[in-house]
């Protein structure tokens, strides 16, 4: 690694920004961040399926890689030229035959070399720009997919039709594009090389001794190199010039994470240190020990928040784990040492649900435990939001949204977030920057994430898992039946219900829309009350949160028995009296998904099942899904598959999941660029915390380039 070294930014910790480094996003930047539509030769039109597929901005027309190559050295004689084959053909023009009047036939010109004759077809077309660019008795250079048709070679309406001159301009290899529907390949190649026109150079940010070993070209050059292939290997994602852009996009990540997870081992906290008397109040309380895994977790913790800085660790557990108690015993921590915690939940239902299980366990310790959720108005609220801000509540619960608002603590020590899917990065840099300063923060999530993405989603914070379920618990019976045996479903479940068990229902997933998902759930809804009677219930995506809250509490209640829905179903809602899970069209989910459902049911004492209905033929991946999912409950062991099955970019819904989306890395292929990036971003900030050298400066303009520059309201000259 070259040194970075020569910073003086640790010696004095408040020295103005340098010179070098500019505020904002660099000004050799801003072609790239320019719309699509400043481009020569696109328009608004244009623009529009620009923006639908690779997004608005002229560097997101580079970021939009090739999927293929077309090879046009392939130069044979006619004669030598295979149906299917693209081929380059050095050709004379022969007499034109235009479509006679009123046929449909194509405009045909007979074309010759010496070895051969090829026909050239033409619907619709234009017989005077024909005649200019292919006059009769000239010599054209043209390029094209063979046809045989009657046992004559053809070519339709070939890609390219140069003259001799020309030809030389013609590149050996085409890039081949992902399309969407109304824009030509052709179109979208032209509009990536007017983008490539706006490509500066750059100041180089990779280490120069790591860019040499792995042949990795300068940026420009590889952006370059990837649009305008020079051979045929150029589209393999381990090429130098992909691997260099992958490796800018994760390195840009791990900085950002790197940053932040800095940030925060910088911001002092105060040491938290509990007398423990609460903890042993609550645990005397409490009906079972704690596991070895909330043990340690809650050590852990513990050990965070004893340091001076802040702690930012994610709680990493199966539905069921038991993260709910660890969450108590870190913030009873801050109880015992004086000052007051916070639960966040996503939902009101789950925030009501928390408060449920806390506030017995805080009664007997005598903590004050209070909720405040939307559904808490005029005084009720206003008692509650004074009352935490004279410190007289210890521990609050609430959603997200309570806390982006209005309430003030005394002195909150340690905030809790659960359940946090969309909390990504950029939730996290705002809840640490915005936060009030010093709060502990520990993020809890029942997704298990598999090592290599935990890297890339999670690397600023620090990881414990509970990996074992709370003894007592009764494994889920897991059956996959084909979707025509649901009559016999139905009559089981009828048996169930009037044994007094309550059953989940979950309606296929249609991806492109929820409306179908609706209905298909709507339709599911109507057979089943029809067959088993009134007491069903429908939640579905496209209802209003209160009414939808109102089923879920009705289902909690014991007034439903029947929950028919999308895959809505509230993460972590605790329904221990529900034990049968029924996945309908259970083939079109994903392996996590498919455990996340089944962790809804196997939460009481009766024994629990999952029954999968799936569609035949079962194909080879769905098939893996289920014989994973009977095979095994542990959530670790399912993401890693599920990984292995899927790949990265799928792995729980990525959309929903916070993690953060690649668009030139791809975690199959990259795999081990993500370790190293991770550990260069570490020794950047280790050398050069404020990114003020040389090439932390670069590394600013990388931050910008991948749009991670919240990270850099992180650095003192940000
Ligand atoms: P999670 O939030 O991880 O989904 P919870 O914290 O809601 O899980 O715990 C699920 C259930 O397990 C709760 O009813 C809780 O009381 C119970 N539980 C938690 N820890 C233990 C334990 N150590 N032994 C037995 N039951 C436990
Ligand atoms: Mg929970």
């Amino acid at each position: 690694m070259t040194s970075s070294s020569g910073s003086s930014a640790t010696s004095s910790p408040r020295v103005p920004p340098s010179p070098r480094v500019p505020k904002g996003r660099p000004e050799n930047l801003f072609p790239l961040f320019a719309e699509a539509v400043k481009l020569p030769g696109i328009g608004p039109r244009l623009q529009k399926l620009l923006e639908k597929l690779t997004g608005p901005k002229v560097i997101d027309l580079l970021w939009h890689l090739p999927s293929g190559l077309i090879d046009r050295r392939h130069r044979p004689h006619i004669i030598d030229a295979r149906a299917g084959q693209v081929a380059t053909l050095d050709v004379t023009v022969g007499p034109h035959k235009p479509t006679p009047r009123g046929s449909r036939a194509p405009y045909r010109i007979p074309c010759t070399d010496e070895t051969g004759e090829i026909t050239l077809t033409f619907f619709h077309a234009r017989e005077d720009y024909l005649r200019r660019t292919l006059p009769e008795g000239e010599r054209r250079i043209i390029s094209g997919e063979v046809e045989i048709y009657n046992g004559l070679a053809q070519m339709s309406h070939p890609d390219h039709i140069l003259t001799p001159d020309e030809a030389q301009d013609l590149p050996p290899y085409e890039p081949v594009y992902p399309l969407t529907a109304g824009l030509s390949g052709k179109v979208l190649t032209k509009a990536i090389q007017a983008a490539l026109e706006r490509v500066p150079e750059l100041p180089e940010w990779m280490d120069a001794a790591w860019a040499r070993q792995q042949h990795y070209p300068a940026w420009h050059e590889a952006v370059r190199a990837v649009h305008q292939p020079e051979a045929p290997d150029a589209i393999e994602p381990r090429h130098p010039a992909r691997a260099r852009l992958a490796y800018d996009e994760m390195l840009a990540n791990q900085l950002a994470l790197a940053l932040v997870r800095a940030r925060m081992k910088r911001t002092r906290g105060r040491p938290l240190t509990g007398d423990g008397r609460l903890r042993r109040k609550v645990m005397d309380h409490l009906p079972f020990a704690l596991t070895r895994g909330q043990l340690l977790a809650v050590a852990e913790i513990e050990a965070d928040l004893k340091e001076p800085y802040r702690m930012l660790r994610l709680l990493q557990g199966d539905v069921g784990s038991g993260k709910t108690m660890v969450a108590l015993m870190a913030m009873l921590v801050a109880v015992e040492a004086g000052a007051q915690a916070a639960l966040m939940a996503p939902t009101e239902i789950l925030a009501r649900q928390h408060a449920k299980t806390l506030a017995p366990l805080c009664e007997a310790a005598g903590v004050r435990l209070a909720v405040l959720t939307g559904r808490d108005k005029g005084k009720a609220r206003e008692a509650i939001v004074q009352a935490a801000e004279a410190g007289e509540i210890d521990i609050l619960v609430g959603t997200h949204a309570l806390f982006q608002g209005s309430v003030a603590f005394r002195d909150l020590a340690v905030a809790v977030v659960d359940e946090q899917h969309r909390f990504g990065v950029r939730e996290r840099m705002e809840l640490s920057s915005k936060g009030v300063a010093g709060t502990d923060v520990l993020v809890m999530t029942a997704t298990p994430i598999p090592r290599t993405l935990q890297l890339t989603a999670y690397g600023d914070m620090d990881v414990s898992r509970l990996t074992e379920k709370p003894s007592g618990r009764k494994p889920v019976v897991t059956r996959a039946l084909p979707l025509e045996r649901m009559d016999e479903v139905i009559a089981g479940l009828a048996r169930a219900i009037g044994e007094g068990r309550q059953v989940y229902w979950v309606c296929p997933l249609v991806e492109e829309s929820d409306v179908l998902d609706v209905a298909a759930a709507e339709d599911r809804y109507a057979g089943l009350k029809a067959a088993l009677g009134a007491r069903v219930g429908l939640v579905h995506g496209r209802m209003k949160g209160a009414e939808r809250e109102e089923v879920m509490g009705a289902f909690q209640a014991g007034d439903i028995d029947i929950l028919v829905a999308t895959t809505v179903i509230e993460v972590g809602v605790d329904v221990p009296n529900a034990s049968i899970m029924v996945i309908e069209h259970a083939e079109r989910f994903g392996l996590a998904q498919l455990h996340q459902l089944r962790g809804r049911v196997g939460r009481g004492s009766a024994a629990s099942s999952c029954l999968l209905l799936y569609k035949t033929p079962l194909g080879e991946i769905a098939k893996k899904r289920i014989a994973t999912l009977r095979d095994t409950e542990d959530g670790f062991v399912i993401a890693e598959e599920d990984l292995i099955l899927r790949g990265a970019g799928e792995v729980l819904g990525t959309r929903q999941s916070g993690l953060p989306q690649f668009r030139l890395a791809s975690l199959e292929a990259h795999a081990d660029l993500i370790a190293a990036a991770r550990d260069d971003a570490e020794l950047i900030l280790q050398r050069d915390p404020e990114l003020e050298s040389e090439r932390g400066a670069a590394l600013r303009v990388l931050l910008y380039l991948f749009e991670r520059d919240e990270a850099i309201r992180f650095l003192r000259a940000g």
